[in-house]
């Protein structure tokens, strides 16, 4: 590609280049380096029923311990989720960690809700991905119901679509909840809630962190919180900052919220005492999405 691109046959590879070649395969190595090393580990924030104030269960996020022993976010390791194995092998480790600690909270007694799952579309399209999280989940007895699986629209249509599609209803018809992650970013939302068994919307923090100010967003907002709303789903707000934003999200109608105002992504070891902490709020029931409310 330098060679094509430069002048009279001469090489063209701008240091800059050479830079990003370089990043890219830093990125590949680390995680390489923590998928093997079993060095990554699930964070969990809280989301909360804006009107009650209520727990409704963690969003787990992927970090990972650095050679130095230090934990990072997936924008350090993001070269990675585009290669099917490491996405893959990433995923495995997130899913049975979070599996593991649901167990365990359960055992112990700590009603946690539900805890939403990041799925990269390299793990969608994985065969048996499906029948996969089913068979760990019965495994450990951690009903379906616990478990809600965060999908994004660059989730591909086309091309695997259909893999896809059957992977979601087998989970959905199974009582694992779908979510739509980061709606309103892609150029197929629509598409993907009519061919996908969705039951919650997650509206991007882009469109939440200039509210109440912006009335762009606040018209965006609105105009989502009503397809939300006329099709049946849970509206989810991520990127909550302010006390002034979860009450406008509030006001407006939106279901529940994420987001630093709420509480950060925590440890696992952090999670006894923080559910717990959250228990006041919790009903006694978790199973029906009413009582929820
Ligand atoms: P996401 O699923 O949309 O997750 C929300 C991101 O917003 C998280 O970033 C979270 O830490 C951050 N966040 C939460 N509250 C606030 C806030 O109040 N303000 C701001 N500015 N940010 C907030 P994080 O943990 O760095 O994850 C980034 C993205 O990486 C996630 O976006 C998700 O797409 C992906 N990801 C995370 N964990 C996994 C995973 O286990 N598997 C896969 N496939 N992707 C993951
Ligand atoms: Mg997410
Ligand atoms: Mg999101
Ligand atoms: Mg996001």
């Amino acid at each position: 590609v330098a060679k094509a691109q430069g002048r009279s046959g001469t090489v063209v590879f701008k240091p800059a280049m050479r830079t990003q070649v370089e990043h890219r395969a830093k990125m590949l190595s680390n995680a390489r380096g923590a998928i093997t090393g079993q060095r990554i580990e699930p964070y969990y924030q809280p989301k909360v029923w804006l009107g009650s104030g209520r727990l409704a269960g963690f969003e787990a996020l992927l970090r990972w311990r650095n050679p130095q022993g230090q934990m990072e976010a997936p924008v350090t390791i993001q070269a990675a989720f585009d290669d099917r194995r490491l996405a893959t092998g990433m995923g495995r480790q997130v899913l049975a960690a979070v599996i593991n600690d649901m167990r365990e909270w359960l055992e112990a007694g700590l009603e946690f809700g539900h805890v939403a799952v990041n799925a990269s579309s390299a793990e969608l399209q994985s065969s048996h991905f499906a029948e996969q999280i089913l068979e760990s989940l019965r495994s450990v007895g951690v009903p379906t119901r616990c478990l809600e699986l965060e999908v994004t629209e660059a989730v591909p249509l086309g091309q695997n679509a259909d893999g896809i599609a059957q992977a979601l209803r087998t989970l959905s018809s199974e009582g694992v909840r779908i979510a739509l992650d980061d709606f309103g970013t892609g150029y197929a939302s629509l598409l993907h809630l009519k061919q996908h068994p969705v039951d919650v919307l997650k509206i991007e923090q882009s469109f939440v962190c200039n509210l109440p100010s912006s009335s762009e967003d606040a018209a965006i907002l609105s105009a989502v919180l009503d397809l939300g709303r006329n099709l049946g789903l849970t509206t989810v707000a991520e990127g909550i900052e302010t006390a002034e934003q979860a009450e406008y999200l509030r006001a407006a109608g939106c279901d529940q919220g994420q987001g630093y105002f709420l509480g950060r992504p925590a440890p696992r070891g952090a999670m006894a005492d923080l559910i717990t902490a959250w228990q006041p709020y919790l009903p006694r029931c978790l199973d029906q999405r009413s009582a929820q409310h």
